[in-house]
């Protein structure tokens, strides 16, 4: 009754039109954090590989190992880490570890001494987001230190990467600039990294001149906008992920009937009301009660009332619609995941990451 399509033919297509963009000698890492933005991590993963993707991203080290466990052999690098991490299996499995402080980089060592084999590292260098990463005033300690590391085999400096905090173009050239400082520090270390990667979605298409050695696309690669306006389509861009479910009942009902908890809605007029089995549980964020639209028959109707755990009702007045009518929560032939985030005051990422477990998940493409 809750059907969940993923077009990985989507995904590829996607691929290829920011391919078109960021043209032929940058290298592309798709990143597949969160089950892929609830798309499905190995699926997607599978996917991409096959497209020839250059590297994989994830935040967590278990999603990495998960992924060698399903036998991924592209290049993947982890970025989070919890101050327990194993590295050892990390260097075990071939995974590149972001390194975002000396402490990291001790960990490092010392579990490619354990090892016996160095480990592959990408230095991450906050620029401005505050979030993970070495800042500016820390790096060149942590440089001369890598460098020690390097000369005693332990690592291998295989990246140099920042994320940008998407606040504007002032903001984010700030950061830009604070990146070719890393640069040029790193150089004056006489430390030489293959991969210089700082864009997500957003900067890969407003900063062409900061396409480095890689992108890193997340978003994009699921169809959507990384901008919050909806321009998906006009980057080329196909949405991956279909929500629909089926109407499970229907009633003819008098004017002034309360509909569901709360009252939002009372029915002006005697009318017909639809009840759908998707709910807050399935990621149909509550707060879009009475924002948020849906389509029925190829006609959109508006969700009046409260959004409940597991269905919503809605007004569809005198339209025939009948139990086992398909009904577009959003994707392709309905609402859009932008207009579902927009009914809910959020961004399309949260409306996928979130998607619920009780749909019925369908791979094609
Ligand atoms: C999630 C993430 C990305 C991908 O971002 P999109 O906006 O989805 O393209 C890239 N880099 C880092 C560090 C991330 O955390």
């Amino acid at each position: 009754m809750r059907k969940l399509t993923i077009d990985l033919g989507n995904v590829a297509h996607n691929l290829s039109s920011m391919r078109k963009h960021i043209g032929p000698k940058v290298k592309v890492m798709g990143v597949v954090k969160a089950d892929a933005y609830g798309h499905g991590m190995l699926q997607v993963a599978r996917k991409i590989e096959a497209e020839g993707v250059d590297y994989i991203g994830v935040a967590d080290m278990s999603e990495a190992q998960t992924l060698r466990a399903a036998g991924i052999k592209t290049p993947i690098l982890a970025w989070l880490h919890d101050p327990e991490d194993d590295f050892v299996s990390a260097i075990k499995h071939d995974i590149d570890v972001a390194v975002s402080s000396q402490e990291q980089l001790l960990r490092v060592t010392k579990a490619a001494e354990l090892a016996g084999k160095p480990c592959q590292i990408h230095i991450k260098v906050d620029t401005g987001l505050s979030r993970n990463g070495v800042t500016i005033d820390e790096l060149e300690e942590l440089l001369i230190q890598t460098k020690e590391a390097v000369a005693n085999g332990l690592v291998q400096t295989i990246g140099i990467f920042s994320h940008l905090s998407s606040t504007g173009a002032e903001e984010d050239l700030s950061q830009i600039e604070r990146f070719e400082l890393a640069l040029a520090m790193a150089s004056k270390a006489g430390i030489s990294f293959e991969l210089r990667h700082l864009t997500a979605s957003d900067g890969t298409l407003s900063y062409p001149q900061a396409h480095y050695d890689m992108v890193r696309l997340g978003i994009a690669l699921y169809g959507l906008s990384p901008f919050s306006d909806n321009r998906a389509q006009e980057f080329g861009l196909k949405p991956v992920m279909l929500a629909e479910a089926k109407v499970v009942q229907t009633k003819r009902v008098q004017a002034g009937e309360g509909v569901s908890y709360g009252y939002l809605y009372r029915t002006p007029k005697e009318t017909t009301l639809a009840l759908v089995p998707v709910g807050y549980a399935e990621g149909l964020p509550r707060n879009a009660s009475g924002k948020a639209e849906v389509s029925i028959n190829g006609k959109l109707y508006k969700i009046h009332s409260r959004i409940a755990m597991d269905q919503f009702v809605v007004d569809v007045g005198d339209a025939s619609v009948s139990p086992g009518d398909t009904v577009i929560i959003f994707g392709e032939g309905g609402p859009s995941a932008d207009d579902l985030a927009t009914a809910a005051e959020t961004i399309n990422y949260e409306i996928v990451t979130r998607i619920g477990s009780r749909f019925n998940r369908e791979y094609i493409g």
